[in-house]
């Protein structure tokens, strides 16, 4: 293996060649992570890069804290790594999942987990149904992100900042990275991109669709006496929802619910303020947003300091520290999803991961024109609206699953992953505890299409 690659640039532009493995996967976050430890778990070399000092993405760097999208009524859609995690996190005592009899309907069970935010956002009823949905806390998931990892025989290279693809015909050889020791290549058979802005498929030349949503930049609030919170907005409803109303319009753009419990006490996330028309790839659109919701956050402090029972103790505990972005680049792949796919419940025969009760085909994670690549994650290949009903954490951690798993079987064939054999993918994820999705039942299928279809996280 000769140590430098060239990258038809200039010759001071040339990289190291730093490592090479069956699969490299680009980005750590969920659906990353997933990736790798399913590959490496099939006996595959793996190399995960990461360009922050942390695994976790989003779900922790992000701190996106609540698990959905991970059931449909009582039946649980997501299993699999995303199981796994939430297991070994709730170990620790740092995530909260409500007990299985208080996943009723009922206004008491809504009014106990309402405000940790683990009730299904998409039902039409009233109160809507507490359900399997998990709430944890940023810093166990990097820790188990790298436990999980560090198990497989993953190598993690933290710090590498990928910048482009290195790409011969219909393959790419490997990826190139900025990082602190210079401009590295890691050479591999097959590559995922879990990038999240399609980084790695969009420089390899595959079809994209360059979109945006909201963003948003998250943070905690401590010293917040959360029994209090609830005692006023129960006792004094229309106080209540006066003062919370006001709060709501300082933030200029939240959910329902802006303020959430979390696994440690008097600590609540915000998942607050959204903006609009920020471009999540545009360096100058990025920065102000980082200014913009700095600027609401400190006056919304400031005023339920003085207004809010509950929180008039309350300090930043910190913002999150990657900008919460939902949508760049999606992958135009060999099957683009759609909203009417997504909300008709349409199975696909090459289904490979599931959401709460839509489905993600294989051909959804393959570029075209590449044949040894893959995403996973919210950059799949879909549809803007599609993408943003379909790209919570729980579906993108099974989509990683399933792409890793996909990776490996395609070292036994040229390393081409449209050479997979389906039925033996969907097989072996069964195996593995995870939910490649089934074909609905025409009662299941019936019983489900009246709930709706409003954005909430
Ligand atoms: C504010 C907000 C609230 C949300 N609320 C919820 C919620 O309540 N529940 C829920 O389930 N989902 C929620 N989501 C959606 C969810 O967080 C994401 O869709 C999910 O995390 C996507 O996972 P991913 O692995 O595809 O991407 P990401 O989490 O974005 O991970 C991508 C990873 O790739 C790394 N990376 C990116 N570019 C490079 C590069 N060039 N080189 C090296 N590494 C790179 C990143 O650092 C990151 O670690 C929310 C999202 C946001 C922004």
């Amino acid at each position: 293996m000769s140590d430098s690659v060239d990258l038809h640039l200039a010759a001071d532009r040339s990289a190291t060649i730093a490592s090479r493995a069956d699969v490299v996967v680009v980005g750590g976050g969920p659906a990353g992570v997933c990736a790798a430890v399913a590959a490496a778990r099939q006996g595959a070399s793996v190399v995960l890069l990461e360009r922050y000092s942390y695994l976790g993405g989003l779900a922790s760097g992000g701190m996106v804290l609540v698990l959905d999208d991970m059931c449909s009524g009582s039946e649980i859609t997501v299993m699999g790594l995303c199981a796994e995690y939430i297991d070994r996190m709730q170990r620790e005592g740092l995530a909260v999942v409500p007990p299985q009899h208080e996943r009723t309907a009922t206004p008491e069970h809504y009014r106990k987990w309402a405000r940790w935010g683990l009730f299904d956002l998409y039902a039409r009823t009233k109160p809507p149904p507490v359900c399997y949905a998990a709430t944890f806390d940023p810093d166990s998931w990097k820790r188990v992100s790298t436990e999980m990892v560090r198990e497989a025989g993953v190598e993690t290279r933290l710090h590498s900042w990928f910048s482009r693809a290195i790409v011969e015909d219909d393959r790419i050889r490997g990826v190139v990275c900025e990082t602190k020791s210079g401009r590295q290549a890691i050479m591999g058979d097959v590559v995922i991109d879990a990038s999240g802005d399609l980084d790695v498929l969009a420089s390899a030349g595959a079809p994209f669709a360059h979109e945006q949503y909201l963003v948003t930049n998250v943070f905690r609030l401590g010293g917040v006496d959360t029994e209090e919170a609830d005692r006023f907005q129960q006792e004094e409803p229309e106080a209540f929802a006066r003062i919370d109303g006001q709060a709501r319009k300082i933030i200029g753009g939240s959910w329902e619910f802006w303020w959430l419990k979390t696994p440690l006490p008097g600590i609540v996330w915000c998942n607050c303020p959204h903006l609009t028309g920020i471009d999540g790839l545009d360096v100058t659109d990025m920065t102000r947003a980082e200014y913009e919701t700095r600027r609401r956050a400190d006056q919304l402090v400031e005023y339920v300091k003085q207004n809010l029972p509950g929180f008039q103790k309350c300090f930043v505990v910190d913002f999150a520290p990657q900008l919460g972005v939902r949508q760049t680049r999606l992958l135009q792949g060999e099957y683009v999803v759609t909203k009417e796919d997504i909300t008709n419940r349409r199975w696909f025969a090459d289904s490979v991961a599931r959401g709460r009760d839509y489905f993600t085909p294989y051909r959804a994670l393959q570029p075209k024109g590449l044949v040894n690549a893959l995403a996973a994650g919210r950059h799949y290949s879909a549809t803007s609206t599609a993408q943003k009903i379909s790209r919570e954490i729980p579906p993108c951690m099974a989509m990683g699953e399933a792409a890793g798993v996909a990776a490996s079987m395609a070292l036994e064939s040229e390393a081409n992953v449209k050479n997979v054999d389906i039925e033996r993918l969907r097989r072996r994820l069964r195996e593995l505890g995870a939910i490649p999705g089934d074909k609905p039942t025409a009662s299941t299928a019936a019983s489900e299409l009246n709930n709706k279809f409003d954005l909430q996280t």
